[in-house]
C-alpha cells in the first residue's frame, strides 16, 4: 500500500514536472527533444528468421518487431534482422538462439517438432483454433505458460509474433472430388497435416517456400499448400497449377513465433523487457491485420486476371480428413507427456471457445450472408 502511494506521489511529481517543462518557453529544448531517454549505451541485438529477408506478410513480422523496439526505445535498443540463410539457415534458427549465438529468432514453432513435439500446438493444428481463438488460448487460456514451459529446457523464451489467419487448402494440378483423388498425389504439405494426407494415400513432402514453384513446374509435386492469396500470388503458383482449393483445414490460424535467448533477456533492464513484450504483441496483431486487408485483393486478381479456378474441398473429403486427423493426433501425443499436457489444454479451450463462437462469430457471419 505504501509502495502504491509512493508510486502515485512520484507519478504526480513526474507529471507536474512534465507540465512545467512543456509550458515554459525556456524549455522549448525539452519539447523539441525526440526522446526523454538519451545518452545511454545502445544495445545491439541480432534476429535470425526462417523467412527470406523482407518477405511479404510472414517476413514483415520480424521487421515490424525490430522497428517497434527501435521506436519505443528511441534507438536505445537496435535489432538487426537477417533473412533465412544470411546468418544461419532457415531451420537453424532455433539452435542459434538456444545456444546464444544470436539473441532473437522469428519463425514458426512447428518447424521444431523434431526437438519439442508440443511445439506443433503453438503454430497450428488441423481443424484447430483460428487466429482469434489462438490469441485467446495463448493469453487467457494457459497456452503461453505451456509454451514457456516447453521451451525452458532450451534456454528460450517464446512470444507470439504474427498470425496468417485461415490459410488456403492449396494449389492442385487436378480436381479433388473424393478422397480417392488424393491417392498417389504428391503434395508439399508439412507437419501434422502432411501425416493426415499421407494416411489418406498421398505422398507428402516438406519443402521450403522458395522451392515450391519449381517443384510444381517440373512435376516433382502435383500439389502444394503455402499460405493464402497474398503470399501465394507473390510466388506465382497460379502459373503452374490450375485449381486453388479452400478452406485451409490444416492451418486455420497459424501463429508465428519470436524466440529470445533467456540469458540475453535476463540481462535487459525492466523497461526493455516490457518493450520487447509489447512490441511482439503489436507485431502479432499487425501481421493478421495485413493479411486481412490484402488477401481478398490478391484473390480477386488471381481469379479475374489469371483465370484461377477457385474450388471448395467437398464436405465428404473434409469429413474424412477430420476423422483421420483425430487418429493422427492420438498417435502424435502418445509417447510425449508434455505434448499430452499441451494437447489437453488446447482441446479443452477449443471445446469451450467453439461453443460460444458457434452462436457469435459463425452465426454472425452466416447472418451477414443472408439474401
Ligand atoms: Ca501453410
Amino acid at each position: 500500500m505504501i509502495k502504491v502511494m509512493k508510486m502515485k506521489r512520484l507519478l504526480a511529481i513526474g507529471l507536474t514536472t512534465i507540465i512545467i517543462a512543456c509550458s515554459g518557453s525556456e524549455n522549448s529544448q525539452v519539447q523539441n527533444q525526440e526522446c526523454f531517454s538519451t545518452g545511454e549505451k545502445t544495445i545491439k541485438w541480432t534476429m535470425v528468421t526462417t523467412w527470406p529477408k523482407n518477405f511479404p506478410g510472414l517476413g514483415m513480422g520480424p521487421e515490424n518487431f525490430s522497428d517497434y523496439v527501435n521506436e519505443m526505445t528511441c534507438g536505445r535498443m537496435q535489432i538487426k534482422v537477417y533473412g533465412a540463410g544470411e546468418f544461419v539457415p532457415a531451420l537453424g534458427v532455433f539452435d542459434a538462439v538456444s545456444q546464444g549465438n544470436v539473441q532473437l529468432g522469428h519463425g514458426a514453432s512447428y518447424y521444431w517438432t523434431g526437438k519439442v513435439k508440443s511445439s506443433q500446438f503453438f503454430t497450428a493444428v488441423p481443424f484447430g483454433l483460428t487466429a482469434q481463438e489462438m490469441n485467446g488460448w495463448l493469453n487467457y487460456g494457459g497456452g503461453m505458460e505451456l509454451w514457456e514451459e516447453a521451451y525452458a529446457p532450451f534456454n528460450l523464451i517464446p512470444l507470439a509474433g504474427g498470425n496468417s489467419g485461415v490459410q488456403m487448402a492449396g494449389w492442385f494440378k487436378k480436381e479433388i472430388n473424393s478422397l480417392k483423388d488424393l491417392k498417389g498425389l504428391k503434395m508439399r504439405i508439412p507437419g501434422l497435416a502432411g501425416e493426415v494426407f499421407t494416411r489418406a494415400g498421398a505422398e507428402t513432402v516438406t519443402l521450403p517456400g522458395n522451392e515450391i514453384f519449381l517443384s510444381l513446374q517440373q512435376g516433382v509435386i502435383d500439389a502444394a499448400e503455402w499460405v493464402g492469396p497474398y503470399n501465394d500470388l507473390t510466388f506465382g503458383f497460379h502459373q503452374v497449377a490450375d485449381y486453388y482449393y479452400y478452406p485451409g483445414w490444416h492451418e486455420p490460424g497459424s501463429t508465428l513465433e519470436i524466440i529470445i535467448n533467456k540469458d540475453a533477456y535476463e540481462s535487459l533492464p525492466k523497461d526493455l523487457k516490457a518493450i520487447i513484450k509489447y512490441a511482439a504483441k503489436s507485431a502479432n496483431q499487425e501481421m493478421l491485420d495485413e493479411y486481412t486487408a490484402r488477401n481478398n485483393k490478391a484473390l480477386t486478381e488471381l481469379i479475374d486476371k489469371h483465370d484461377v479456378d477457385l474450388r471448395k474441398l467437398p464436405d465428404s473429403v473434409l469429413r474424412e480428413l477430420k476423422k483421420i486427423t483425430d487418429d493422427v493426433m492420438q498417435d502424435f501425443i502418445q509417447d510425449d507427456p508434455m505434448a499430452q499436457k499441451v494437447y489437453k489444454s488446447y482441446k479443452e479451450f477449443k471445446e469451450q471457445v467453439i461453443n460460444y463462437h458457434r452462436i457469435s462469430e459463425k452465426a454472425y457471419i452466416d447472418t451477414r450472408e443472408l439474401d
